[in-house]
């Protein structure tokens, strides 16, 4: 309205004129810059993980035509790995980036935004992130720690693990040494086996070595990385530990409070986009890694037998319950999982299931 009424009372060519000079100079002042760091968990380079927090940068300085820089900071190199969490959380730098079970100690409800055994997969715990009431729910757990997150990729369905000997039942894990984090780790424990953690780097030789009996690790493009093949024979699925694990970007609450709304916007569908590129990425390399181990290095894929997954089923359950009895928050954020969970599963059940199962046989492990 304002042009047209300036147009009228000026003429055409002298609005042109003023034009090019009135509204490009507020333009460009407007636009102020922000230089932001990004910490993370990931070691450099970890191929989907460290390389998609370094594409979510770049894509936000791409789409922002440079208002908003984020350099990204691997684990170590600015903060340790568990140093995350703390440094975003006081404003040593603006985000960062891992999964939100990492700070299980400190906030035992952020276990439900990574992955829940036997809980939901990609598909599932996405829906209950933008469809449902999991990322609302995020936000109120996250927000007394002056946090903000958003789903940053998925792994999809990780491997069960590596194991140096057959797993016929449940009695088998007693005693068994396995290297299994946070809930998965909780259940084998209960299960009667010796939870080992070890840092990254001691993993291949400990299992070589035969200081722990079993690891599991991703899927089958990073454990193909890892060399895990040359130290276990048997390579069990599926991964009832991580069904679908969501990774996370975190903001620091007040400095993205200050973002202005096209900037928040910016962040946020970047964020969503690499939450697909980086499933996609995995569901691609997993694919062609997990024929690389069958044919070239022979390994012996094998299925968890039911009785022994009805057996984790039943020790996970529990699991949760204990884990829900933590604070308040924990039980509200279980339930609406649990009730999720129940919707979409019966769903699931005559969708992607009941889909999966007509067309199965046309594919063969022997590839
Ligand atoms: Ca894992």
């Amino acid at each position: 309205m304002e042009r047209r009424e300036f147009l009228k009372k000026t003429g055409v060519a002298a609005a042109a004129a003023v034009a090019s000079t009135a509204v490009a100079a507020p333009a460009v002042l407007a636009q102020k810059k922000y230089r932001w760091k990004m910490v993370t968990t990931w070691p450099p380079n970890l191929p989907v993980l460290q390389v998609g927090a370094e594409r979510f940068a770049k894509r936000v300085e791409e789409v922002s035509e440079g208002r908003m820089k984020i350099q990204v900071f691997a684990a170590g190199e600015l903060v340790p790995a568990l140093g995350v969490f703390d440094a975003v959380s006081q404003g040593t730098v603006e985000c960062g980036s891992g999964a939100a079970y990492y700070w299980a100690g400190k906030v035992p409800a952020a276990q439900w935004f990574t992955s829940v055994p036997f809980g939901l997969n990609a598909q599932g715990i996405n829906a209950w992130f933008y469809g449902g009431d999991g990322l609302k729910l995020w936000e109120e757990v996250y927000a007394p720690f002056n946090l903000i997150a958003r789903p940053q990729g998925n792994s999809g369905v990780q491997m069960g693990g590596w194991f140096r000997k057959k797993m016929e039942t449940i009695d088998d894990f007693k005693g068994l040494k396995m290297r299994i984090p946070g809930l998965g780790g909780k259940v084998i424990a209960k299960a009667g086996g010796t939870v080992v953690l070890l840092p990254v780097g001691d993993i291949f030789t400990s299992l070589e070595r035969g200081v722990i009996d079993a690891t599991e690790w991703l899927g089958p493009m990073h454990d193909l990385r890892m060399g895990f093949y040359k130290a276990a024979q048997y390579y069990y699925y599926p991964g009832w530990h991580e069904p679908g694990t969501c990774l996370e970007v975190m903001f620091n609450k007040k400095k993205y409070d200050e973002l202005p709304a096209d900037l928040k916007g910016i962040i946020d569908m970047c964020a969503m986009e690499t939450n697909l590129w980086s499933l996609s990425m995995f569901e691609a390399g997993n694919g062609a890694a997990l024929q690389e181990l069958i044919t070239k290095h022979k390994v012996e894929l094998i299925r968890f037998p039911d009785p022994l997954l009805d057996e984790l089923r039943k020790m996970a359950k529990e699991t949760m319950e204990e884990e829900a009895e933590k604070d308040p928050v924990s039980r509200k954020v279980h339930e609406s999982f649990k009730k999720f969970k129940e919707q979409v599963g019966v769903w699931g059940s005559v969708s992607e299931n009941a889909y999966y199962n007509v067309i199965a046989d046309k594919y063969s492990l022997k590839g």
